[in-house]
């Protein structure tokens, strides 16, 4: 059976001579948790951008092959389009509008919906997810601290309703506790159902949450398997020694 999101040979460049994903095959399931791990520069968050769309606001093109979501070839479609379809992407660095307050960050996150009338819904169960944006709801953005601008940037994604719910590095630059913190929000987020794809270069992190771990390394998938049989196949040691 295929996968909710299924990745057939893609090659991504940006101009004609830097590669930074070479035929790249993959599949999500749905319900699971996938992480992308590797090194800086392996191209895990270019690989986001051309799921998302988004690629081409860093002049790049996807080539060869497909992306399919649900059976659906969305690799030619606007990151609007992808949006509606049920892709949701938490870019990283967070990206939140720092002058807007909490709740008028989450409501931009619903745009992309027709549905207006479901937008307080939908900010409500937002706020019951994440009781600390609640406390905060009217609270300027850039007063949050880093581990509650990485919740607001996730729940401002969760607000266009995803199927895959796709993550970039959400433990960059935070402490250990907020580290935690976000990924105990994430666990959450797969339990109730939705499929997540996750870059990590935080390995402890990525293998608390992934049913299936993919390493990438110069663009290609070095190796993929269960987080438990990482410590048995030396790929985590190659990782933290290997460099890129
Ligand atoms: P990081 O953790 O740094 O985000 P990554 O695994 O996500 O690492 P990418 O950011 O995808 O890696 O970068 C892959 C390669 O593509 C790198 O060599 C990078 O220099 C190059 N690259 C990224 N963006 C561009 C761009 N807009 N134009 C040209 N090259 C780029």
């Amino acid at each position: 059976m295929g996968g909710l999101l299924e990745l057939t040979d893609i090659t991504v460049r940006y101009g004609a001579d830097i590669h930074p994903v070479r035929d790249l095959t993959m599949s999500v399931q749905e319900g699971g948790t996938v992480a992308l791990v590797g090194s800086n520069g392996a191209g895990k968050t270019t690989l986001l951008r051309a799921l998302s769309g988004t690629l081409r606001f860093h002049r790049g093109t996807v080539s060869a092959g497909g992306v399919t979501l649900a059976g659906d070839r969305i690799d030619r479609l606007d990151p609007a389009e992808i949006v509606r379809r049920g892709i949701a992407h938490v870019p990283e660095g967070r990206r939140i509008f720092k002058e807007m307050t909490v709740e008028e960050n989450l409501l931009v996150g619903s745009l992309a919906l027709g549905a207006r009338k479901d937008r307080r819904t939908l900010l409500d169960e937002m706020l019951d997810l994440f009781p600390v944006l609640r406390k905060k709801r009217r609270t300027g953005a850039a007063l949050l601290s880093g581990g509650e601008q990485q919740m607001l940037a996730i729940g401002r994604s969760l607000m266009s309703r995803p199927r895959l719910l796709m993550l970039d590095e959400p433990s960059l630059g935070l402490a250990p506790t907020a580290i935690s913190m976000v990924g105990d929000v994430i666990a959450r987020i797969a339990e109730r159902g939705t499929t997540v794809l996750l870059a990590e270069q935080n390995i402890a992190l990525a293998r608390r949450l992934a049913t299936q771990v993919l390493v990438l390394r110069l663009g290609r998938v070095e190796w993929r398997g269960a987080p438990g049989e990482m410590d048995d196949s030396g790929v985590v040691r190659d990782l933290y020694l290997g460099g890129t």
